[in-house]
């Protein structure tokens, strides 16, 4: 089968390689039918050989697909079954999983990513190939709804692989009711995602922060009420605090996570409100400043993190089927999978117009 593999920092390429197989009887293996590049998976196309990659590894949490074989003791899906793979492996049974904590999950890993990083349960190869192999798969997999199923569909559900869980992390974290305002800082997929998110949970003013005139129109078009294209903080807050009557946002959802982005946050966000973190240069060891004297004396909750894998895509399905979530404009771009390091390209280089980057075998 085709796959793309890791070959060095700056160095990614599609290669033959052997077909998975069902190793254990908890296992199921997929054709994978699309997949797409994390924003995250720029960080291996960087400095991959930082988080310990080895040549040859495979790269890829974000796909969906047909189950093509199953291991005995696979009761939920068979061969044939339309199915979402959750971004990493956890059981969906012990304490962690049962308190939505996946991360936490002695099972854990992160399909397609290096052992040092996230990889208690051990490394799983990556799916931005032909196949995948899916541990406890009853789990790992999600059902696709039957309405779901055909291929015109792909782009609408793919997201909640990951960045719609991602951005809905951020706001299901942070706690947001109907009827509040939030800010969203970051113009990526992470943001445009929470943007969206946002809309689905009926806020009543949606505050897009960004500096790409391009993806700031996808998030008015996501559900953004405003769009704010500026790194200038101090313009930002001002333009915050005359959206929101002086009174800044009850939630703002920094998809950027760093020292500046952070301050932007805390000069948004309203007396009591909650900051949420989803930011991935923590992995990078970028970890930013906090103002800790601005969260003691008014009360901001700071919260976010890692996303509990698949947890969110069951009822994100339904948020879809409800017709109250599409995020298919966060894909900007389809290539071949034998393209893919031109994806990786294109997202490296933040081309005009390109968010992220779909890819068929
Ligand atoms: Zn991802
Ligand atoms: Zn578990």
């Amino acid at each position: 089968m085709r796959g793309l593999t890791f070959q060095g920092n700056g160095d990614l390429r599609v290669e033959n390689l052997p077909e998975p197989t069902v190793e254990q009887s908890t296992d199921a293996v997929i054709r994978i039918t699309r997949s797409c590049i994390c924003g995250s998976d720029l960080h291996i196309f960087r400095s991959g050989e930082e988080f310990g990659f080895e040549p040859g590894q495979r790269i890829g949490h974000e796909f969906i697909g047909t189950v093509e074989a199953v291991g005995d003791d696979v009761s939920q899906f068979k061969a044939g079954d339309r199915a979402l793979s959750s971004a990493g492996v956890s059981c969906g049974d012990c304490e962690q999983c049962g308190e939505g904590h996946e991360y936490g999950c002695s099972s854990m890993s992160m399909f397609g990513w290096a052992p040092r990083i996230w990889a208690h349960g051990g490394a799983v190869q990556g799916g931005q190939s032909e196949y995948a192999r899916v541990p406890l798969a009853d789990y790992v997999l999600k059902p696709m709804p039957e309405a779901l199923a055909a291929p015109e569909h792909e782009a609408t559900v793919l997201p909640l692989t990951d960045v719609m869980s991602t951005g809905w992390h951020g706001l299901v974290s942070a706690d947001l009711q109907p009827g509040q305002r939030v800010v969203v800082i970051g113009d990526g997929a992470v943001g445009l995602s929470a943007v969206h998110g946002a809309s689905a949970k009926d806020a009543e003013q949606i505050i897009a922060i960004g500096h790409h005139q391009d993806r700031l129109d996808v998030a008015a078009q996501l559900g953004a009420t405003t769009t704010i294209n500026s790194s200038d903080q101090e313009a930002i807050a001002a333009q915050v605090a005359e959206l929101t009557g002086g009174q800044g946002a009850h939630v703002v959802v920094d998809c950027v996570s760093n020292t500046p982005s952070m301050a932007t946050a805390h000069a948004t966000v309203r007396v009591g409100g909650t900051i949420a973190c989803l930011g991935t240069d923590h992995f990078a060891g970028k970890t930013p400043e906090v103002n800790w004297y601005d969260q003691f004396v008014r009360n901001i909750q700071i919260t976010g993190g890692l996303i509990p894998m698949g947890r969110y895509i069951p009822e994100l399905l339904d948020e879809v089927q409800a017709g109250r979530l599409d995020p298919a404009p966060v894909l900007s771009h389809t290539l071949p999978l034998d393209d893919a390091a031109d994806g990786y390209r294109l997202m490296h280089d933040r081309a005009e117009g390109v968010i992220k980057v779909a890819l068929t075998p």
